[in-house]
């Protein structure tokens, strides 16, 4: 076992504002049970055309009156705002106590595989929008990679260039779109590091809530999804097994990361706790109860951890 083998692992989970009362209330239990896991942050999922802006910071605003200390992110896109508008954003994140923020270039109005198309007066690009967020704001930046070449990329070289300049643009880590297939993500690593990119790495985890809904979504956003799965969902679904299924696959997932050595894990909850605490839990993280509100102890590590062993 290797040094970096025994180090703590790092968890952060991402989730999505609530649009009632009783949404709120589900998503607050999400926090709730997940800040028990001590994450580095939570992250707040930004609107796809950049409508409604200052959803995600009254989002944060809210959960932290859950409990003051707890972390978060604000997502950010370029689509929908001037400079100035999406520069108030950032701002806004940083009144509502987040620490860190996931800069983005964003979609069109059709969400996911939706074309980019520009605000007149608005960032252009992805690295514009993080120079100007280090040059504007104390944010620390976080922006993604694809481990699956994007849609729009004309090939995993070419999205390797691009993520270089958003890293030499000032973003500090790089969180992945989700994939379920772990050879996809150590190409991805290796190419990322033979192009001088230092900045961790930290993959994108999905858990299966349900299997057809991920299916349509994951092909939006360019993600495979490995032929063995689709005939082990529709099986285990037959039988009523989907969430254990899920609940194995996603484990198993992170489980064979880790012993490559992964350190950290973002996870998408799609706000709803139970196959990430699961997940959390498998990996030997033990959940706090009650949460004292203090610091975290096992997100102190700065992390490289998408790295082999
Ligand atoms: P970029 O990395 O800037 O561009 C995407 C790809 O296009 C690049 O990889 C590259 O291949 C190509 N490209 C772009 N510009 C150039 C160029 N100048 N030259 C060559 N190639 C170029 N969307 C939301 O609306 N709200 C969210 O909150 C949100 N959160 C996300 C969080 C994560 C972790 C991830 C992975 C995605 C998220 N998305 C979100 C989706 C994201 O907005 C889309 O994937 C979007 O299409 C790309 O945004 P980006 O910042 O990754 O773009």
């Amino acid at each position: 076992m290797t040094e970096s083998q025994n180090a703590p692992l790092d968890v952060s989970f991402e989730v999505f504002p609530a649009k009632n009362d009783l949404a709120r209330a589900g998503l607050k239990r999400c926090v709730d049970m997940l800040a028990r896991l001590n994450p580095r942050f939570f992250s707040v999922t930004y609107g796809a055309n950049g409508s409604d802006r200052l959803r995600t910071a009254h989002a944060i605003n809210d959960l932290r009156k859950v409990r003051a200390t707890l972390p978060f992110a604000g997502h950010l896109t370029c689509a929908g705002g001037t400079r100035e508008q999406t520069l108030d954003v950032a701002r806004e994140y940083e009144a509502a106590g987040a620490k860190w923020i996931v800069a983005l270039r964003g979609d069109g109005d059709a969400g996911a595989g939706g074309a980019f198309v520009s605000t007149l007066g608005g960032f252009l690009s992805a690295p514009e929008l993080i120079a100007s967020l280090r040059e504007k704001t104390r944010l620390r930046i976080a922006v993604a990679g694809y481990p699956e070449p994007h849609p729009d990329s004309r090939g995993l070289g070419a999205d390797i260039e691009h993520l270089k300049r958003k890293v030499d643009a000032g973003a500090d880590t790089i969180v992945t779109q989700f994939f379920f297939d772990n050879d996809d993500f150590y190409r991805y690593i290796d190419r990322v590091r033979a192009a001088g990119i230092d900045a961790p790495v930290v993959p994108g985890i999905m858990p299966i809530r349900n299997f057809d809904k991920m299916r349509a979504f994951a092909k939006k956003c360019g993600a495979s999804i490995p032929a063995r799965l689709a005939t082990r969902f529709e099986k285990a679904e037959a039988r009523g097994m989907a969430k254990e299924l899920a609940l194995a696959v996603c484990a198993g997932q992170c489980d064979e990361l880790r012993e490559q050595g992964v350190r950290a894990f973002h996870f998408y909850t799609l706000n709803d706790p139970t196959l990430t605490l699961g997940t959390c839990q498998a990996l030997g993280l033990d959940p706090v109860n009650p949460v004292d509100g203090g610091e975290s102890t096992t997100a102190k590590v700065e992390i490289d951890q998408a790295r082999r062993a």
